[in-house]
């Protein structure tokens, strides 16, 4: 393929045995890339018809990009591709092509199993959320200095029609793809005060806690407390029985997170770092960011009583939470010796099966009713 600096190139079929100008091109258009993109060959001709200054463009270069551009991108490039190839045939009056190309289009647009699978795992989502479906289960945070249930964090489920459980490590990335993660995570939100006055008018006080999962996509989108607020105040709720978990991902934008804790604060939400200590989650997010709470990775739980580096980070990082003056949750908690261990290191929170598995609202109040 060939970039074009300067200078204009007409693209002509014939159709008919007549010549047929398809367009014409200018600097900055890319000349022959289709011929790259789909390996087929070339279909017209390029008349320079004044003197031009191209830039030759790799094969490699356009591949590349390609192959890892989103799998659904991919296939629509690939369907569109084949479509305008096979209405480039009919105009030529190539008949007994056509149909070939045509199947060609058909299976583009298949051959790309994993990308018919997210759109049709998106469209459901879409209808999952349409029909509120989609549903929250509660996972109890418990206070190690009182023994008592401090608060509860919200973690969506979908049970698929046909897929059975999908796990919300695969949706939610699935969601924060498009700007589908915004209204799931309104839905979210709408369940946790709806659930928070349930316990209200149920006479619990003081209310838990209840913390809700935001992804940085969300935080790009829309006023998160601000859309938090009135969800907030339409269920009669105050708004800070709300605490705010901003997942990791590649891009946190810190401007971004630094204004939604200014915010947080202004209305009384706290807000926490989660899966600290891996991937994304990194020492610069806490010395710029004013998290109230922070979240140890399930990882560092699992592995501290076999390894003394590991149980050394571990003793290291409550010091260290507890010198900026925040709360350490430790997640994945599962056995009696790693809750022990962590009361020994001076750790104030723990979730994880040990304490309790994610619960239906149902069950979180029948065990709230029983404690009190
Ligand atoms: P997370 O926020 O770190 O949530 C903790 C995950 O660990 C949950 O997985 C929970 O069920 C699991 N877990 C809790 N205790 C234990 C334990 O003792 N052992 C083990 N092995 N696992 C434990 P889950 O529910 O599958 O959620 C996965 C991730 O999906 C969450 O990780 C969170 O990042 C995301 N997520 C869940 N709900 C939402 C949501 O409403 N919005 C957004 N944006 N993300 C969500
Ligand atoms: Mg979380
Ligand atoms: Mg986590």
């Amino acid at each position: 393929a060939y970039l074009i600096e300067s200078g204009v190139i007409q693209i002509v079929t014939t159709a008919g045995g007549a010549p047929r100008e398809l367009g014409r091109l200018g600097a900055g258009d890319l000349l022959g890339e289709m011929a790259v993109i789909d390996a087929a060959p070339r279909t017209a001709t390029a008349l320079a018809l004044t003197e031009c200054v191209l830039l030759p463009v790799a094969r490699d270069q356009l591949h590349e990009r390609i192959d890892s551009a989103d799998p659904v991108v991919r296939a629509l490039l690939r369907a569109q591709l084949a479509r305008y190839r096979s209405a480039l045939n009919t105009l030529q009056g190539n008949r007994r092509m056509a149909p070939t190309v045509a199947a060609d289009a058909a299976a583009a647009s298949l051959g790309d199993a994993g990308a018919i699978d997210k759109i049709r795992l998106e469209s459901q989502l879409r209808e999952a959320l349409e029909q509120r479906v989609l549903q929250v289960r509660y996972q109890p945070i418990h206070d190690l200095r009182n023994q008592r249930i401090a608060g509860y964090e919200a973690l969506i489920r979908w049970d698929h029609p046909q897929r059975g459980p999908v796990s919300p490590a695969e949706f939610i990335r699935l969601a924060e793809e498009t700007s589908l993660i915004v209204p799931v995570g309104r839905y979210v939100f709408e369940e946790v005060f709806a659930v928070l006055a349930r316990l209200q008018r149920h006479g619990v006080d003081p209310l838990p806690f209840v913390a809700v999962n935001v992804s940085s996509r969300q935080l790009a989108e829309e006023d998160v407390v601000g859309a938090v607020q009135s969800i907030a105040a339409a269920a009669g709720v105050p708004v800070a029985a709300l605490k705010i978990e901003i997942t990791e991902s590649l891009t946190l934008d810190i401007d971004g997170v630094s204004e939604l804790i200014a915010r947080a604060h202004a209305c009384g939400v706290r807000v926490a770092l989660d899966d600290f200590g891996t991937g994304f989650s990194n020492l610069g997010h806490l010395h710029k960011l004013a998290f109230d709470t922070v979240k140890l990775d399930q990882g560092f739980v699992r592995q501290m009583l076999q390894s003394p580096r590991c149980h050394a980070i571990v003793q290291a990082i409550v010091a260290m939470i507890a010198a900026l003056d925040a709360d350490m949750v430790a997640e994945g908690v599962e056995t009696a010796e790693q809750l022990a261990a962590l009361r020994e290191m001076g750790c104030r929170y723990a979730q994880g099966w040990l304490i309790g598995r994610p619960q239906t609202a149902d069950d979180m109040l029948a065990a709230i009713d029983a404690a009190q």
